[in-house]
Order: structure tokens, then C-alpha cells, then sequence
């Protein structure tokens, strides 16, 4: 069983918003790599009964508590207090520290400030935690509840404190984990899909969505019972599944460019050239991207691309045939293997009839066949955000598109048998 942390973050500025509490960020990280389970974040303010009162509570549910903040020498820093408080004991000075204080003071000829002694205070009964980074010692105080551990707030002192002295106590079985990452369906649908895992006894599902994207992190207590649910969630996630562990979409287009020695070039219009951005992010990109064509203005798709004048007066530039034209017309201008194109309407007002979110992306090859996508988008409201969304799930779709015809699978249902997922597929 993992130890169970409760975090408690001190400081008014964190509630104010002035700073963002990393510090809950960075030790949630590598309590968890370090196989402990953080079940709670609190934050309070500077105030004596408050910091106190949650250290109470936090004591009454954890296994361990991780306090950060308030260990220095202003009358705004409480915790050695709270912390002496809460134990029920009192507060000694500690010769050590005190003199420690006092040679840090005269090796620099200042004087030491008599509020600078208040760091030498500690809760009767509590440990040192030497801290290498600054002058402030860090805590530890063994209550019934469990250990309890006071760090300072600055980032680098308190990191240097949890790595060298608190991490090393609370590890646990480290846990068996590993991602996997799906593009073009939506959450809810992957969720839905992967309810059989879910229910697999030892395993814990975790889901990250960005647009047009989720990852899946499945944990498991054992590494063969990881094994098994990434198996069974592999099955279950069929051509939806791009790829697993740190991989991204574009270095998976990337490697079967490369593996076929292709090249891919993109006509581009609500994207403003974010997919040539993407394709262009990895070093060596230039093996297998050849170039691209922003033509944002209608007129521009046919005098650089090539699209029929009459295409484009019949039905605007918001068409399946005109993504078809476009991604023929730049895979034949560029010389690539691929043309992949996508047009459509970011917002945030319609365009030519058609919603925000209305998209087209179509691939082109060099044997004259052609793929095409319109994409069902989940468009928020805020057409402020809206935009941003569609653009960067226009993206995904077309290098997701460009994958499945380079693997055969333009024509998979990612999800064969479950028509009520197919309506919500987006
Ligand atoms: P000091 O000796 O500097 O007073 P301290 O232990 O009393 O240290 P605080 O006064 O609470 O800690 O915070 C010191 C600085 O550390 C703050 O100015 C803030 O920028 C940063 N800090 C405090 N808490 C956090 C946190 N949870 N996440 C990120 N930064 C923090
Ligand atoms: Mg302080």
C-alpha cells in the first residue's frame, strides 16, 4: 500500500494569485514517481489557527503530511508555530541553528537581524532536515497521526530538502505505468470504450485531453497486471491508438514518412500554417517535409493551388472537393509523395453558410487516390477559444489522416460494432 500524502501549502500569495504553487505541482510529481499517493492539495492563508486547523485535519486522514511555506523569519511566517500547535508541544531555540545563523550573518559582515533567531526555533520533539540551498533548516515532527514535514517555500530549498530527506522516507512499491495515446475521438468516447479495463481489478485509468487528442494513463500494482490491461486496452482502442509513452502524433507521421522514404507538403487555410509548425517541430523534418502553401484567400487556392475558379464560385471555399483539389494541387507543385490539405471555419462568425468548426481535410497520393475527413469538432461557445480548438483539432485530424492512409486503415472504423460511439465521434 502506498503511503497516503496530504499537501499543505502556506502563504497568502499563493491565495492571492501572485504565485503559482509549484511547489504542490513539483513535489505531486515525485511523490508519485516515487510511488506515494498525494490524495490531497491544500492551500491556506498566513494565519496561525488556520494553518494549524488544516494541519489537524490533514493529520486525522493522511499517512504523512508535506507542509511548504512560512519557515522563515518574518512575523507573517507561522508554520513552526502551527506546527508546535497542532503537536500540542511547545518551542525551544536550537543552539545549533542559532549559531549556524550567527556565522552565516558574520562570514558576510551583516548583522544578523534579531527576527533571523526565529528560524531557529523549533517544535520540542522535531527533527532537522539540513537544507543545502538555503538557511532555514526544514522539519520533520513524528506525530500519532504520522510524520509530519515543514519545508520552506522557496522552490529551490524546498526541493533540495524533500529530494535529500523526505522523498527517501515516504517511497513506496514504485507502480507499473504507461500511456497510451489516441487521436480524433472524443474523452467521454474513450472512457466509454475502456470501461472493461477499468473494471480490471489493481488497475486505475487516468485521461489527459488536449484537442483532438487523449492520452490514457493506466496504472496497475503489478507490472504483469499492466501488461495485461495495456493489452486489453490496445484491443479496445483498435485505429484510434497512435501511440505509446512520450510519442507524438507528428513524429508518428515523421517515422512512416521515413520508413516508406516519402515526403509529405501541406496546403493549408484555417491553419495558417500550424501544420507545417507541427511537421517542421522535429529536428530532421527536412527528410520528410517538402513544404507548404498558406492560401488563406479564397482567390489564392486557385492561383497557387489550383483549384477550379468554378469549384470555388459554386460552393466557396468550404468543401470537401476543394480540400481534394488543394492537397492535389500541392503534392503536384512541390514534388512530394503526399499532398495533405484542410480548409474549413475557425470562427468565430460562419462562413458561406457554414458553422464554426465545419471542416475539411483530405490527403492526396501520388498513385492519384485521395482520402477525405469532415471531422464532427466539439465546438465550445466562447468563440474566442473556439477558434483556437478547431485550429489546433483541424491539425490533428489531417496528420491523423495522413497516418491511417499511409497504414491502410483510411477506411477503419475505429470503433467496429459500437454504432452509439460512432454518433458522438469526433
Ligand atoms: P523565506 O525564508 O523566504 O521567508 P519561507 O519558508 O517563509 O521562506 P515563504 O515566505 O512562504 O517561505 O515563501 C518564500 C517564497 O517562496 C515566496 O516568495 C514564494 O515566491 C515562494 N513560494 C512559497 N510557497 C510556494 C509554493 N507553494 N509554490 C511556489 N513558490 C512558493
Ligand atoms: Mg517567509
Amino acid at each position: 500500500m502506498a503511503v497516503r500524502v496530504e499537501l499543505l501549502t502556506v502563504g497568502d500569495e499563493l491565495l492571492r494569485g501572485d504565485t503559482a504553487n509549484g511547489n504542490a505541482t513539483w513535489l505531486g510529481r515525485r511523490l508519485t514517481e516515487a510511488g506515494a499517493e498525494v490524495a490531497r492539495a491544500v492551500v491556506v492563508s498566513d494565519d496561525l489557527d488556520v494553518i494549524a486547523g488544516a494541519l489537524d485535519d490533514a493529520l486525522r486522514r493522511a499517512d504523512a503530511v508535506i507542509m511548504t511555506g512560512g519557515l522563515g523569519p518574518t512575523s507573517d511566517d507561522m508554520t513552526r508555530e502551527a506546527l508546535a500547535r497542532a503537536a500540542g508541544v511547545g518551542l525551544h531555540r536550537d543552539p545549533d541553528v542559532e549559531r549556524r545563523l550567527r556565522d552565516r550573518a558574520a562570514a558576510r559582515s551583516v548583522p544578523l537581524p534579531p527576527d533571523a533567531l526565529r528560524m531557529a526555533d523549533v517544535p520540542d520533539g522535531a527533527t532537522q532536515l539540513p537544507n543545502p540551498a538555503g538557511s532555514a533548516p526544514g522539519l520533520r515532527l513524528s506525530l500519532p497521526g504520522g510524520p509530519v514535514y515543514a519545508l520552506p517555500g522557496v522552490p529551490s530549498e524546498m526541493r533540495a530538502i524533500a529530494e535529500e530527506s523526505v522523498l527517501p522516507e515516504l517511497r513506496g512499491a514504485t507502480v507499473s505505468a504507461g500511456v497510451l495515446r489516441t487521436a480524433t475521438v472524443w474523452e467521454s468516447v474513450v472512457a466509454h470504450r475502456l470501461a472493461p479495463v477499468e473494471a480490471m481489478t489493481g488497475v486505475k485509468l487516468a485521461y489527459y485531453a488536449t484537442p483532438g487528442e487523449v492520452r490514457v494513463r493506466i496504472e496497475a500494482d503489478a507490472p504483469g497486471r499492466l501488461a495485461d490491461a495495456q493489452g486489453a486496452a490496445r484491443d479496445l482502442l483498435g485505429s484510434a491508438l497512435y501511440g505509446e509513452g512520450d510519442v507524438t502524433l507528428d513524429r508518428v507521421v515523421h517515422g512512416l514518412l521515413a520508413d516508406r522514404g516519402a515526403t509529405v507538403a501541406v496546403a493549408e487555410s484555417l491553419t495558417g500554417g500550424l501544420l507545417g509548425a507541427e511537421l517542421t517541430e522535429m529536428p530532421g523534418s527536412s527528410a520528410t517535409f517538402a513544404g507548404g502553401v498558406i492560401a488563406y484567400a479564397t482567390p489564392l487556392k486557385h492561383a497557387l493551388l489550383g483549384v477550379s475558379a468554378d469549384l470555388l464560385a459554386a460552393h466557396g471555399a468550404v468543401h470537401p472537393e476543394v480540400a481534394v483539389a488543394m492537397a492535389r494541387g500541392v503534392r503536384e507543385r512541390l514534388g512530394a509523395s503526399y499532398g495533405l490539405a484542410v480548409t474549413g471555419v475557425a470562427g468565430p462568425e460562419p462562413q458561406d453558410g457554414h458553422p464554426v468548426g465545419t471542416v475539411h481535410v483530405a490527403v492526396a497520393d501520388s498513385g492519384g487516390a485521395v482520402a477525405t475527413r469532415a471531422p464532427a469538432l466539439p465546438v465550445p461557445a466562447d468563440g474566442a477559444r473556439a477558434r483556437v480548438m478547431v485550429r489546433r483539432m483541424t491539425v490533428v485530424h489531417a496528420l491523423d489522416l495522413l497516418r491511417r492512409v499511409m497504414l491502410g486503415l483510411q477506411d477503419a472504423d475505429p470503433w467496429p460494432g459500437w454504432p452509439e460511439d460512432r454518433e458522438e465521434a469526433g
